[in-house]
C-alpha cells in the first residue's frame, strides 16, 4: 500500500503549494489514515490516536507509544514520532514545527478540537495558523481503483447478508431480531464490522428514515425499511431494501414503483460534469410529479468511502460538481406518517459516461 500513500502525499504537497500552506497538521481520524494508511483508531475526540504533520520534505506521523509499532509498520512513508504521556504530545508536535522553520501552519477547522487549537497558538507563538477547509478532504472525493475495488468488496458483502436474511424475515420477528441476523450474516460474509448502526424500520417506524431497530414485532403487509452497510479494509458499504412479509397493500404498491422509478431516473441521467443540486432534482421531480414531494424528507444521497458520509453530494442548493471517480448513495425515499416508509438505496460510482451502480442488489418486483 505504501505506493499509494506517497502518491497521496504527493499529491497533498500540491494541494499544499498551491494553497500557500507550507505546513499541515491534521488529527482527522479519516484523513489520517486516507493519508498515511494507519488505521489506528480514536475512541473519542479527545483520546485522538495519531496527529499528522506534514511539510514540503518530512512527514511525520505522530502517536501514542503504545500505537508506535502499529504505526511503523502501516505508515512507511511516515516518520513515525511517539509520546508517552498525552500530555507531551504537544510539546513534541512544536518541537517538530520549530525544527522546520514553519511559520505558516495549516489546520482543519471543521475537526480540530478547540484545546488543541488552542495548545498550537501557545506553544507556537510565532506560527500563523491558517484554516485549509477541505483541502484534505478534497483529494479524497475522486476515488482511486484501491477504493473502489475497496467500497465494492465492502458493498458485496453487505448485498450477500441482505440476500441471506431477507427471505428469512418472518411476521413475529422483532426489528431487534432483523438486525442481529443481518449483523451475524455481515461477519460470516467477512465484514470487518458495521458502516453504521442497522436500521429496521417496520410499519410506520419505517417513516422515520434514521429509526434503528426496536422490539416491534413485524407483522404482515407493512413496508420492512431495512438500511444497512458492511465495512471492508475501513471502507463502507450502505444499502437500502424495502421488504415485505405477505402481500403488499395498494400504498405499497404505487409508493414504491414511485421510488424505484425515481431511483433508476437518477441512474440513467447521472453523469460527470452535472451538480448536485441537478441529480437529487432528478429523483425529487419524479416523486413531486406522482404527488409526494413532501413525503422525500432527505436528500438524495453523499458520497461514501471511509466514512458513510462524505462529499460531494446530491442535495437541493448543492454545488458540487461530480468527476469520474466519485461516488454516490442514490437513495429516493417517501415517508407517511400513518403507514410507513419505502426506501431504495445503491452505491454508484460516475464513470466517464455516466454512473454504474457498484454492486446490483435484488429488488421487489411489485
Ligand atoms: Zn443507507
Ligand atoms: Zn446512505
Amino acid at each position: 500500500m505504501s505506493d499509494v500513500h506517497a502518491v497521496r502525499l504527493g499529491r497533498l504537497r500540491a494541494k499544499m503549494a498551491e494553497a500557500g500552506v507550507p505546513a499541515l497538521y491534521t488529527t482527522h481520524p479519516y484523513n489520517r489514515r486516507y493519508l498515511t494508511g494507519y488505521t489506528g483508531e480514536d475512541h473519542l475526540p479527545n483520546e485522538s490516536a495519531g496527529a499528522v504533520l506534514v511539510t514540503a520534505d518530512a512527514a511525520y506521523l505522530h502517536v501514542g507509544r503504545l500505537n508506535a509499532a502499529q504505526a511503523r509498520a502501516e505508515a512507511p512513508e511516515y516518520a513515525v514520532v511517539d509520546y508517552f504521556l498525552r500530555a507531551d504530545g504537544p510539546k513534541q508536535v512544536a518541537e517538530l514545527a520549530a525544527k522546520h522553520g514553519i511559520t505558516r501552519l495549516g489546520f482543519e477547522e471543521d475537526s480540530i478540537l478547540f484545546a488543541t487549537h488552542t495548545m498550537l497558538t501557545e506553544t507556537l507563538p510565532g506560527t500563523a495558523l491558517v484554516p485549509v477547509g477541505k483541502l484534505v478532504a478534497g483529494l479524497r472525493d475522486v476515488k482511486d481503483a484501491a477504493e473502489i475495488e475497496s467500497l465494492r468488496r465492502a458493498q458485496a458483502v453487505t448485498v450477500a447478508a441482505f440476500v441471506a436474511v431477507s427471505g428469512r424475515i418472518a411476521a413475529g420477528m422483532t426489528e431487534r431480531q432483523v438486525a442481529w441476523e443481518l449483523e451475524k450474516a455481515v461477519r460470516d460474509a467477512g465484514g470487518e464490522g458495521l458502516a453504521f448502526p442497522t436500521i429496521v424500520g417496520a410499519g410506520r417506524n419505517g417513516a422515520r428514515p434514521h429509526h434503528g431497530a426496536s422490539d416491534y414485532a413485524i407483522r404482515e403487509g407493512e413496508p420492512i425499511v431495512i438500511d444497512m452497510g458492511a465495512t471492508v479494509d475501513g471502507y463502507c458499504g450502505d444499502l437500502t431494501r424495502t421488504v415485505i412479509v405477505g402481500e403488499p397493500d395498494a400504498t405499497f404498491r404505487r409508493v414504491y414503483d414511485i421510488v424505484l422509478r425515481a431511483k433508476r431516473h437518477v441512474e440513467e441521467v447521472a453523469r460527470p460534469g452535472m451538480k448536485g443540486h441537478e441529480i437529487d432534482a432528478a429523483a425529487r421531480d419524479v416523486i413531486a410529479e406522482a404527488g409526494y414531494g413532501d413525503q422525500f424528507i432527505h436528500t438524495l444521497g453523499h458520497g461514501i468511502g471511509l466514512q458513510v458520509h462524505e462529499g460531494p453530494g446530491a442535495r437541493v442548493n448543492g454545488e458540487d460538481v461530480f468527476a469520474p471517480g466519485m461516488t454516490l448513495t442514490v437513495e429516493p425515499g417517501v415517508y407517511l406518517e400513518d403507514w410507513g416508509g419505502v426506501r431504495i438505496e445503491d452505491m454508484v460510482v460516475f464513470t466517464e459516461g455516466g454512473v454504474e451502480i457498484l454492486v446490483p442488489a435484488p429488488i421487489l418486483d411489485v
